[in-house]
């Protein structure tokens, strides 16, 4: 018996549960083609998949998601016994981990051709003031990342992204002979003409969180930069979000070098001391998001009038408003604050 996850764009199907939205896999009919028994010659045509295989579990059981209680056993090796380390490892495992019962996403289009029995679904209207738990709707994944297991929602991000690539990618980009999707376990869109495969494109983007103490006080200090897409909030200053420098990787450059070329283009200053830290995959739309931090080196901020409206280095200890938790902007910024003793 298969299951799968229904998506339609950026949401997906929810049911309401006392601890909110949670997504609902529905049950499959029998499938009356045996995909795994198609040789390469029979495979599907791509408009007739809007269905795809996730992988099982995006975070497998050895992998500790380096949340707080990470940070504190790190910071304070000598804090507590082994025994609550393994104990906090085990909780940081079973609040992050999620292992999916079935591993299988498709669009609503697909589950509407293809007959699958779907519960009632309200209309984006009647979400607001529905508050009946098993009330069925599709939500946006934005509001669902923060809330989701890990697992689950690197899932969702993998679903968003591949049934996108399959709806747009139905041609050769050579030849404009439709394509079909390929079997035998690959994920790509073969040319039946020319051959030409193409694969799913994920796009690196650099975002960085650069730091220098306070000149003056000797405060940490991080700077944080507002986007003109992030809105005017004209009653208050207070109010505008601000964020990390953020920029898409140039085809031929080396990550080290996007994070210098991105900080000068948009803020004109000087790095030193760049590391990695971590990664985020962002489905909006296909983009992977690579973590750095970086100490500043010298040089005035110039910002880029195109993009930003404003940026300075602001202390840790009085930050304005900034990206929600869950995204890898705050958790940069909150590992930041977390060594200078700063609870976001
Ligand atoms: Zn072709």
């Amino acid at each position: 018996m298969t299951h799968a996850f229904i998506l339609n764009d950026e949401t997906v199907l929810c049911r309401q549960t006392p601890n909110g939205w949670w997504p609902v896999q529905v049950q499959l009919p029998q499938s009356d083609i045996d995909i795994t028994a198609l040789s390469a010659s029979d495979a599907q045509p791509a408009y007739q998949v809007s269905r795809v295989t996730l992988l099982e579990s995006l975070a497998p059981s050895h992998w500790v998601v380096n949340d707080d209680s990470c940070q504190d056993k790190h910071s304070n090796p000598d804090k507590g016994s082994l025994i609550d380390f393994a104990t906090k490892n085990a909780h940081a495992v079973t609040t992050n981990a999620f292992t999916a019962q079935a591993a299988i996403a498709i669009t609503y289009d697909y589950a509407i051709t293809h007959n699958v029995a779907l519960p009632k679904i309200l209309e984006n209207s009647e979400v607001e003031s529905s508050l009946e738990t098993d009330a069925c709707a599709f939500i946006a994944y934005r509001l669902l990342i923060t809330q989701l297991p890990v697992a689950l929602s690197g899932q969702l991000s993998q679903a968003i992204q591949l049934l996108r690539w399959q709806t747009d990618t139905q041609f050769c980009s050579r030849c404009a002979t439709p394509v079909v999707a390929a079997t035998r376990g690959e994920r790509a869109m073969v040319c039946p003409v020319c051959r030409l495969r193409q694969y799913p494109r994920v796009q690196p983007c650099i975002i960085t969180a650069i730091t220098r103490p306070n000149p003056q006080t000797g405060v940490m200090q991080i700077l944080l930069a507002h986007h003109h897409r992030y809105g005017q909030q004209k009653t208050s200053a207070q109010t505008l979000q601000y964020g990390l420098i953020a920029g898409f990787v140039e085809v031929g450059e080396s990550l080290e070098h996007a994070v210098v070329r991105e900080v000068a283009e948009e803020v004109n200053i000087r790095l030193t001391d760049i590391r990695y830290v971590s990664s985020q995959p962002w489905p909006f739309p296909s983009n992977l998001m690579l973590g750095f931090r970086a100490a500043y080196a010298g040089g005035d901020i110039v910002i880029q009038e195109d993009e930003l409206s404003h940026a300075d280095f602001f202390d840790l200890t009085n930050l304005p408003k900034i990206p929600f938790k869950g995204s890898i902007a705050y958790e940069l910024i909150a590992q930041i604050a977390h060594e200078q003793g700063i609870t976001l």
